[in-house]
């Protein structure tokens, strides 16, 4: 169950359109294509050319501001979010500290795109970011839990060790949404989200955003947007728009589902499972007070690679995808990407199906081990 305040902007979200419509006007939001405005002296600077605002991505964002609690700003992908943010906060001689066992592109782009420009990047464990060196850090950038290894840290104490050391603190909550868990709320800087996972939720688009409440970093976001053209078409937005009406319901079904998942794989001894919601997970006791649930996002691992393999192909309604967050329940074998977890492990993203049906599955999927 969500905590009050965020019920209320569950339904916010659900009726802040239909409470303005007059008579006559379409209840869904409409999709409006156009990458130019007709223009008068002094136009509205929403309303001159596509690439700094559109009426579609502005309709999105503001559903994205009422699951933030906090004004949002698309972009055309989850990367082009954590570079709208570097670009925007970090300049030659800084430093910016990132998770060295999270989402391994955020490494690529500050390593490797950043690094020319005179940008440090700096590799931390997320279990050890709380005792990180923060001198000349202008940005930590953490995930919680991190992907895919499922390990948190303390926001408030981040955000708190942030604050005293000057530097800005942004969290990736891609794994999360704002639904169940909100950084802003905890002190954090800037929340962001790749919006092809949960948020999008059905596999068929790529975005992303940025929420902060920091109305001058906001603006820097808007311009880097603008000049980098960031910015998503309307067609995406408006999927987007749509699919953010049914999170909370496919998040709450998600989540039931996969702790019931998370305990039937942990009663196998072959398999070694990694989920917040477990009593055995290291940061069981921070899961529970940080986050609203535990997540649909399971670690498990299998003795090696054959016998992940084996049982994703007896399972049946496992669907082999990178990716997570979607209506199916899917599994990726992240060693074959380069993350530091064993061949056997797999990264089990729990969909909506019906729960007993999938519990099938997954002892399928055992008894073929
Ligand atoms: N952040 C996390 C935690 C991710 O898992 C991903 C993608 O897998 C991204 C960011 C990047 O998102 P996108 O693929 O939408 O660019």
């Amino acid at each position: 169950m969500l905590p009050d305040d965020i019920q209320t902007q569950v339904l916010d979200l659900l009726h802040h359109r239909t409470s303005r419509l007059a008579d006559g006007d379409p209840v869904a939001e409409p999709m409006v294509s156009t990458s130019t405005f007709r223009l008068g002296d002094q136009p509205a600077p929403d309303a001159i050319y596509g690439r700094y605002a559109t009426p579609t991505v502005q309709a999105c964002e503001a559903r994205l501001a009422a699951v933030e609690g906090a004004p949002s700003l698309l972009f055309a992908s989850g990367m082009a979010a954590i570079a709208g943010v570097m670009l925007s906060v970090l300049k030659t001689g800084d430093r910016v500290l990132v998770p060295a066992d999270g989402y391994f592109h955020t490494r690529v782009l500050a390593g490797e795109t950043l690094a020319p420009l005179g940008v440090e990047m700096v590799t931390v464990p997320t279990r050890e970011m709380l005792g990180a060196d923060l001198s000349d850090v202008a940005l930590v950038l953490v995930e919680t839990p991190s992907n895919p290894a499922l390990d948190l840290i303390d926001l408030g104490a981040l955000s708190a060790r942030c604050r005293a050391a000057g530097a800005l603190l942004a969290v990736d909550n891609t794994f999360c949404t704002g639904l169940l868990q909100r950084p802003l709320a905890l002190g954090a800087d800037i929340t962001l989200a790749s919006d092809t996972k949960a948020a999008g939720g059905h596999s068929d688009l790529i975005l992303g955003h940025v929420a902060t409440v920091d109305a001058d970093l906001m603006e820097r976001l808007a311009a880097t947007r603008k000049f980098t053209g960031a910015i998503p078409g309307p067609f995406e937005a408006w999927m987007l728009s749509r699919s953010l009406e049914t999170l909370e319901l496919r998040l709450e079904r998600m989540c039931r589902s996969a702790r019931s998942v998370a305990e039937r794989l942990a009663s196998d001894d072959r398999v070694a499972v990694r989920f917040p919601g477990l009593a055995d997970h290291p940061d069981h006791a921070l899961a529970r007070t940080q986050m609203h649930a535990p997540g649909f996002v399971i670690g498990a691992t299998f003795p090696d690679r054959t016998a992940a393999d084996r049982f994703i192909a007896a399972a049946g309604c496992i669907l082999p995808a990178t990716s997570f967050g979607s209506t199916h329940t899917s599994a990726d074998r992240r060693a074959r990407w380069g993350d530091a977890v064993p061949e056997g492990f797999l990264r089990l993203s729990i969909g909506i199906e019906p729960e007993a049906p999938l519990l099938s599955a997954i002892d399928r999927g055992l008894a073929a081990l």
